[in-house]
């Protein structure tokens, strides 16, 4: 081989996954490089809610929780075999981990957050964990507006940064809302400092918070980051992986790992030709909510071509969307999710033939599978129709329909009606404009509001959990997520079924190393992240889920790698 450069480990992708596999490894002691095709770093994680999902954390001491009953959880939730040595090493490891990002400098906190099926054996309220903000410009002026910029609908008119609580705040219009704005603003302006270098928000939040604050360490440890730098196909060297060919500015080159290559380059969402080959309804790239220049399964590509295997690919991260166009905004921007939205009261969703499908205010994960079987079943989903009144419109975004508080009707572009947002005055009139039959969607709109009325939805039992309740409005009664569609003028907005990235890839063992087809691992190939197939299958069991395992098999494997060595320490 002909390296240009030699590294003891080779990260492909810098996010979540890649960014804990370099700070693991750099901190056993090894030479680290990341290699990150984009011209910036941080992944779709650093765009993210940044929520990781660890079991037994007990980060404020012990609750009650425990491995067991988290395995209870997962075993009454995880609906495919999976491989049983991987979920317990994924056990096991999270919440060291945890201690470790921790005591790497990174502030995390325990968040009050439902499991998404909270009837099941094992479910908590407090198994997901979040780092509160992070200030970006500890990463230096050189880095700090090199990281990948979150989504404009996780920033206040897409400019001022909001955590979590704020973003709540706001969505409900929670006493005091006005103030959390004003505060916001005033914060970011009167950091004259920074107004002088970008018009970036320093305080990093969510996503940002999590990877600023771990790059921050991965910097600390002396990891070098390659950015433009794209792989293109793994070296092996008598039966093992040695190192990745590259392009890095258009220019090929080779890299060599002396004991390790990860990949951690995310899915395969923006690959049409794989998700045609791969999904029973492939969707459109398009309607992913993850950076577009970024994940379209090149790694996965190359380790098949070496022959790797690949497991749980079926499904995405599935999270219902909408397309809005937005002025001179890229595909990333015109995608908004609808996750929360579609459960709120004073709406319901229908398929196009007049009939509901799923409760809707169920995790976003469940609504994608339910909107992928009703399509299976009727071939009249994929999209979907969110259905509401004039009391939602007035207080609920509606994906990026903002509620009439904060954009009024006669400030929506003319553009967008009858493309995108559908209005009129009845129900039939409605129906007509959208193609639904007029006759199945009075009956279903009749029914809802039957169950408002009574706040039990036998079919479906919306707003009959604690998941459910979490997201709906609390003024309203007998049920949160349930009030009658009544009020004119009634709406329409076409739901996708969108995507957080994709939760089936490379077959990996418990040490994260990638499987050949006979079960066997290929010497020096690891992966993570949504690179990797998902230690839970089909299932989202939490708020983190995603993350929680990309960061927890980052570690894994830089131990593995650092133990095979001879340069493992504690
Ligand atoms: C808006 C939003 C909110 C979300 N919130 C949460 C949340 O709160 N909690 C949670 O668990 N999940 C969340 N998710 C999902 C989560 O962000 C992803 O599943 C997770 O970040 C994937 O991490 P990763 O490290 O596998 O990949 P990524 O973070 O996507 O990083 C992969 C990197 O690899 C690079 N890459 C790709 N191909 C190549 C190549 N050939 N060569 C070099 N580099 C390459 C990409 O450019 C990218 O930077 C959210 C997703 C979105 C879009």
């Amino acid at each position: 081989m002909d390296a240009s450069e030699t590294f003891d480990v080779v990260v492909v992708g810098s996010g979540a996954a890649g960014a804990m596999t370099a700070l693991r490894a750099a901190s056993q002691g090894l030479r680290v490089v990341i290699l990150e095709k984009a011209h910036k770093f941080g992944g779709t994680s650093a765009t993210s809610g940044g929520v990781m999902w660890i079991p037994d954390h007990r980060l404020d001491g012990d609750k009650g929780d425990s491995q067991a009953s988290a395995r209870e959880y997962l075993a009454a939730t995880i609906g495919v075999p999976v491989n049983e040595e991987r979920l317990g090493a994924y056990l096991d490891a999270a919440p060291e981990m945890l201690r470790f990002l921790k005591a790497s400098g990174v502030q995390v906190m325990a968040a009050a957050w439902p499991d998404y099926f909270p009837d099941r054996p094992g479910a908590r309220a407090d198994r997901s964990v979040i780092v509160p903000t992070f200030d970006g410009r500890l990463l230096g002026d050189a880095r700090y507006p090199l990281m990948r910029e979150q989504y404009n609908r996780f920033k206040l008119f897409g400019r001022y940064s909001m955590d979590l609580v704020e973003t709540f705040a706001l969505m409900m219009q929670q006493k005091g809302w006005r103030m959390t704005v004003a505060k916001m603003i005033t914060r970011y302006w009167r950091d004259r400092a920074t107004r002088k270098v970008s018009h970036r928000d320093r305080r990093f939040t969510q996503g940002a918070a999590l990877m600023g604050a771990t790059y921050k360490a991965v910097f600390d440890h002396g990891v070098a980051l390659r950015l433009e730098t794209k792989l293109e196909s793994l070296v092996v060297e008598n039966g093992r992986v040695t190192g990745v060919n590259v392009t890095r500015f258009g220019k090929p080159g080779v890299i060599a790992a002396r004991h390790g290559v990860m990949l951690a380059a995310g899915g395969f969402e923006w690959n049409q030709a794989l998700r045609d080959r791969f999904y029973p309804v492939p969707g459109l790239a398009r309607h992913s909510s993850t950076p577009e220049d970024a994940n379209r399964g090149e790694a996965l590509i190359a380790a098949e071509a070496i022959g790797a295997d690949v497991e749980h690919t079926r499904s995405g991260w599935w999270i219902p969307t909408m397309t809005l166009p937005m002025k001179g905004a890229s595909n990333f921007h015109e995608i908004h999710q609808a996750a929360f939205d579609v459960g709120r009261p004073w709406s319901v969703c229908v398929n196009r033939n007049g009939d509901r499908f799923v409760d809707e205010a169920t995790g976003y994960d469940s609504f994608g599978k339910a909107m992928v079987e009703d399509q299976l079943k009727t071939g009249a989903n994929c999209p979907c129709w969110l259905i509401f009144d004039a009391k939602f419109r007035a207080k609920f975004s509606a994906g990026g329909l903002m509620p009439t508080v904060h954009t009024p009707e006669h400030k929506l572009p003319g553009d967008w009606w009858d493309h995108y947002v559908f209005r009129a005055d009845s129900i039939e009139a409605l129906a007509a404009r959208i193609d639904v039959p007029v006759e199945r969607l009075l009956a279903t709109v009749a029914n809802m509001n039957a169950c408002a009325k009574t706040g039990v939805d036998p079919e479906f039992g919306r707003g009959m959990n604690i998941y459910d309740q979490f997201f709906g409005d609390p003024t309203v009664t007998p049920n949160p997520n349930l009030g009658p569609i009544d009020k004119p003028p009634f709406y329409a907005v076409p739901i996708n079924n969108g995507d957080l990235g994709t939760k089936g890839g490379l077959r990996c063992d418990a040490r994260a190393r990638v499987l050949d087809k006979g079960g066997t691992p290929i010497p020096g190939l690891y992966a993570a992240g949504n690179c990797s197939a998902s230690p839970f299958g089909d299932c989202y069991p939490g708020a983190g889920a995603t993350i929680g395992p990309a960061m927890t098999f980052g570690f894994v494997a830089a131990n593995d790698i650092a133990e095979r060595s001879g340069n493992q320490r504690a």
